[in-house]
């Protein structure tokens, strides 16, 4: 590992402030990163928007106006930029003060600072968080992918594959504080689902499901498309389904450890789905469609069930079929494969590849 301790300047995802939920994953993703890197004994500091929280780390809060979520654009969408964009402010901080930092780590899913790479002196590790939505993304990503060798990072092979050039993405996965999710044997009756209440994730189908077999659903997440939840609501509204709320890893977990399982059904390539690892962290199986990160996590038949994507019948097959599933190895999936140590053992050696190059 790294011989020295490193000085590291993280920036944030500029579609919303840290500790809202709507930068999704990557929200918890920089938490972990940073919370391990921290224990290691580097030294580091938090580049996020105005009013954002993680954890107790302190944050160096910029303001400025949000960028649009790229996956709400269209593929041939160009790159648009507000008038005083946050992105562009936090950006401007990381040049001012690069000489203190020997690296910079990017979250952030946007045209920008993959562009402003070249004209930086610190290296800069580009940790890519969801899978190809717009060609001109695809196409600066590509660009300082193979002009800087090494330095963009993936969740997944999948999202990878997403991306004209995979092999040239280091994979990263994911990982937890296992310590704050409980294992818990005994569920009551229901299923979860949990994420962002956005098209990409389908949610439609998790409720279609919860129709057709009679079993609750406890919805869990942040509520980031409200007609798309109106529209839910009016086309199933005798389905036994309940929005519970936005939560706390620590209240998240409780709800979630209380389900017989996970219900996944992203209509997108999920680039990983964080939410996997923590419902197999509580002991929860997963059912997801096999598309995307889950397809690399689940154990088919072992810790989860992996359907037919977009296939409802297939959902309601596979949850007649949970009983099959062990809960306990759903905890020692995540323990041998999802620790805060992995995912700290791979940032760092990237880390360290990057510097010594
Ligand atoms: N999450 C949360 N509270 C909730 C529901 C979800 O903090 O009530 C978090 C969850 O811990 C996960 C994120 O929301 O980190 C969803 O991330 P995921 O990678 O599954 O999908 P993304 O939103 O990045 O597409």
């Amino acid at each position: 590992m790294l011989h020295r301790p490193l000085k590291l300047l993280l920036l944030s995802t500029s579609v919303g402030a840290l500790g809202t939920g709507l930068g999704g994953g990557v929200e918890l993703t920089l938490l972990n990163v940073a919370q391990e890197l921290l224990r290691r004994g580097h030294t580091l500091k938090i580049v996020a928007p105005q009013g954002s929280v993680l954890g107790d780390i302190p944050i160096i809060e910029i303001a400025g106006e949000l960028q649009t979520t790229a996956q709400t654009q269209g593929r041939s969408a160009p790159i648009v930029m507000p008038e005083n964009s946050v992105l562009g402010n936090m950006w401007d901080y990381a040049r001012q003060v690069q000489a203190d930092y020997d690296l910079i780590f990017n979250i952030a899913y946007d045209w920008l600072p993959f562009y402003l790479t070249p004209f930086f002196n610190r290296a800069i590790a580009h940790f890519v968080s969801m899978g190809s939505l717009s060609t001109a993304m695809d196409r600066i990503v590509e660009q300082i992918a193979g002009q800087f060798p090494g330095t963009v990072g993936v969740y997944t092979l999948t999202q990878a594959e997403t991306f004209p050039s995979p092999s040239q993405y280091r994979i990263l996965g994911s990982g937890l504080d296992l310590s704050l999710y409980q294992f818990s044997p005994e569920p009551s009756s229901a299923l979860a689902w949990v994420g962002r209440i956005a098209p990409e994730k389908g949610l439609e189908d998790a409720v279609a499901a919860a129709k057709i077999t009679g079993i609750p659903l406890k919805i869990l997440g942040k509520m980031q498309d409200d007609a798309y939840w109106k529209q839910i609501c009016q086309d199933y509204p005798d389905a036994p389904v309940e929005y519970a709320g936005f939560f706390s890893t620590s209240e998240l977990q409780q709800h979630l450890g209380n389900c017989r399982a996970l219900l996944m059904t992203p209509r997108w390539v999920e680039a990983f789905g964080n939410v996997v690892i923590e419902a197999l962290a509580c002991g929860v199986p997963v059912i997801s469609y096999s598309r995307g990160g889950p397809t690399e996590i689940i154990q088919d038949g072992k810790t989860g069930f992996l359907v037919e994507p977009d296939s409802v019948a297939g959902l309601v097959e596979a949850i007649g079929r949970i009983d099959q599933l062990d809960r306990y190895t759903c905890r020692q999936q995540a323990e041998a494969e999802y620790s805060l140590e992995a995912l700290g053992d791979r940032m760092e050696e990237w880390f360290r590849d990057i510097l010594q190059n």
